[in-house]
């Protein structure tokens, strides 16, 4: 049985802390690095629910995308609900690990992830890691469809094939659009509009899109926008990371229980429609 300090060397070697943005808070937030592992949930959000789901699970760690604390902090007290995850965690022996810009640079990363649940092909970053000599790692990535399709038939193939959310899916720019190469990247997408219209796409999947960038982007290319709940663009990586620790488990010998939790963390919980809107 592996050592958290040694899952977490095995997490770092997939996803080094060093390759984080500036701003980022990712590594271990709270765990004995002695602590024995048996079983790990991954999951976006270090929040309560997925808290309460690595206690009735059993799990001794946790490795989640976004920070528990992006900015630091002065308390832990369990009257704030971040204190109040750290004191459940504690208390139950949980270990709760982050990778999150790391991981999204990362190859394979998030946005890698995003690709595959869609079946595109990955020919490259949208913005390459200028560090990285095999130009494979950096933000986002640039895809081909195996075959041409319409702007709506992509957008149905995102809303099929990513996990159910009240959003669904929205798209901006003409549906009957040809599409043929497309950009990705999970998360919050849009301060990378000039990039993707530099790259020549006919399409851009990714999360959190806002009026006047959209507005502004579809008035002046045809690029079609295809917008999904942050948490759905990211949610195909747990599934990703978790098959590399299989795999690093299954070559050490750890025979850890790697799960993926399937706890809808999206904080938008419905959607409706006035009458008459486009659907
Ligand atoms: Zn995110």
């Amino acid at each position: 049985m592996p050592r958290l300090s040694e899952v977490i060397a095995a997490l770092d070697a997939l996803w080094p802390p060093s390759r984080a943005e500036q701003w980022d808070a990712v590594g271990t937030v709270c765990g004995d690095p002695g602590a024995e592992i048996r079983r790990v949930l991954f999951a976006v959000d270090p929040v309560r629910e997925i808290a309460d789901e690595a206690i009735e699970l059993g799990a001794q760690l946790i490795v989640a995308h976004h920070p528990l604390y992006l900015r630091g902090t002065t308390t832990v007290a369990a009257d704030h609900f971040k204190g109040r995850v750290v004191h459940d965690l504690i208390k139950n022996d949980i270990a709760l690990h982050v990778a999150h810009t790391n991981a999204d640079t990362a190859d394979p990363g998030v946005s890698d992830a995003l690709a595959g649940a869609l079946d595109l092909r990955v020919t490259g970053p949208l913005v390459p890691d200028p560090s990285d000599p095999s130009g494979r790692r950096g933000l986002g990535r640039i895809c081909e469809l195996e075959h041409p399709e319409t702007l709506a038939a992509f957008a149905e193939r995102a809303a099929q094939r990513l996990p159910a959310t009240a959003q669904g899916i929205r798209l901006a720019g003409d549906p009957d659009a040809v599409v043929r190469r497309v950009a990705v990247s999970g998360g919050s997408g849009d301060s990378l509009f000039d990039t993707v219209r530099a790259a020549g796409v006919d399409a851009f999947l990714t999360a959190d899109l806002r009026h006047h960038p959209v507005s502004e982007a579809t008035q002046q290319s045809p690029l079609g926008l295809v917008d999904a709940a942050h948490w759905a663009t990211e949610w195909p990586w747990c599934e990703l990371a978790a098959a590399q620790l299989d795999e690093i488990s299954d070559r050490h010998g750890w025979n850890l229980r790697v799960h993926v939790s399937h706890t809808v963390t999206d904080p938008w919980s419905s959607r409706f429609s006035s009458p008459g809107a486009p659907n």
